[in-house]
């Protein structure tokens, strides 16, 4: 048996994605730069697409820009607002303490620029409050920029209310959407955005590419330079196999969306109930407010690595929490600003399911995980003194 959980981090390309992508290499190899026949049967296919992928996310075809995927839609919306900002006097941002590396990196690298930043706290149950946002709007705010879904914990925030806000106070603003588009219904006019980034790999399109929608009047500065591709905002010559294949994906699961959502929640709840069991556990972030298909859980005492390791074992692929930072040993920078200490952190396992997951494999994912967590709490020293009173439980305050 093989259980693929980490959806989160990637997903598997759909054959309708796959077979679109396969056609278009087949038949549209020209540049869509070009000016002869070839160049502009492509240039066709991927105005199609444009048109597509607009219709879908509720926005005006001029408005979508194609990059290499979620990072780079990231860094062109954060950087575009702030340096456009900046010519108006404006040096200020507000994001939150949970955000994706791709946002977080870019904030930092602003910072160093001089702009003041401001990372709301996350409440305990993984939601910013859209007052927290009201609150922190100033004269000089440049941008507003926070997750749709967070990717570790699957919190949905009050996007529409948020987006409200800062129109109300004429600030733009941004939303990571990665986790959402193709999960949750996502749609730019009614959400009250500015701009938004999704990533086709996350809703079984392709790696590599992605989409930044920018509202019209929204001033772009580029991260890549070089040719007039995607109204001369985003050099290189257009990926458009991937284009295509993400337009495809992106309209089955749209298509399959509601039936979809109600199967894969069904099975989150059953993995939320059976591991809750756990002594000492804990679900991460909001039960309602959550993405139909992610999970995070934390159990006190044991490393969440060296369950991974163990779930791996016995056939299942999970993660710990953001596939950014596998391989460093800091805790997640999402639990802990939740405000779970570091050592409770440290315990953290993210199941991100699909619907081709079934819900048997969900019972033997609970069976594991329960028999790996008291496996690995019997060598724990950390657990040996919490079992004699040697130290208080976090769960237990
Ligand atoms: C995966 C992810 C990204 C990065 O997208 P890539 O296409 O892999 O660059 C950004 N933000 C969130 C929330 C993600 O989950």
């Amino acid at each position: 048996m093989y259980i693929y959980a980490d959806h989160a981090a990637t997903t598997k390309t759909s054959e309708t994605a796959k077979q679109a992508m396969i056609a278009c290499m087949d038949a549209y190899y020209g540049n869509p730069s070009s000016l002869h026949t070839e160049g502009q049967r492509a240039a066709e296919q991927l105005l199609k697409a444009r048109e597509q992928a607009a219709d879908l996310l509720g926005a005006d075809p001029k408005e979508i820009y194609f990059t290499s995927g979620g990072s780079e839609a990231d860094n062109q919306a954060i950087l575009s607002a702030a340096y456009f900002g900046k010519r108006k006097g404006k040096n200020h941002i507000i994001s939150t303490a949970f955000e994706h590396h791709a946002v977080l990196h870019t904030l930092k690298k602003l910072e160093w620029e001089g702009f003041e930043i401001t990372l709301l706290d996350v409440h305990e149950n993984g939601i910013v409050t859209p007052q927290q946002v009201a609150d922190a709007i100033r004269e000089d705010t440049a941008l507003v920029t926070i997750m749709y879904a967070n990717n570790e914990i699957g919190t949905i925030q009050p996007i529409r209310e948020i987006g409200a806000i800062c129109r109300e106070k004429n600030v733009p603003f941004h939303t990571d959407a990665v986790q959402a588009v193709g999960h949750i219904p996502v749609n730019v006019e009614k959400d009250n955005v500015d701009m938004l980034s999704l990533s086709a790999h996350k809703f079984r399109g392709p790696k590599g590419v992605g989409i930044l929608y920018a509202k019209k009047g929204m001033p772009l500065v580029n991260v890549i330079e070089g040719g007039a591709q995607e109204r001369g905002k985003r050099a290189g010559t257009e990926n458009l196999p991937a284009i295509v294949g993400m337009v495809a994906a992106l309209k089955e699961a749209l298509d399959g969306m509601e039936q979809d959502a109600l199967a894969i929640s069904a099975m989150r709840d059953q993995l939320i109930d059976g591991l809750s069991e756990i002594p000492l556990s804990r679900l991460n972030g909001d039960r309602e407010h959550r993405l139909p298909g992610t999970v995070n859980f934390v159990f006190e005492g044991i490393e969440g690595e060296s369950l991974l390791l163990h779930l791996d074992n016995r056939g299942i692929a999970a993660s710990s929490g953001s596939a950014c930072t596998s391989g460093s040993l800091d805790p997640s920078h999402v639990l802990l600003a939740l405000g779970l200490p570091h050592e409770v952190a440290h315990g953290s396992l993210r199941l991100s399911i699909d619907a081709e997951n079934t819900p048997e494999e969900m019972d033997y994912i609970i069976k594991s995980v329960k028999e790996v967590v008291e496996y690995l709490r019997g060598m724990s020293p950390v657990w040996e003194k919490i079992e004699k009173g040697q130290q208080e439980s976090f769960f237990a305050k």
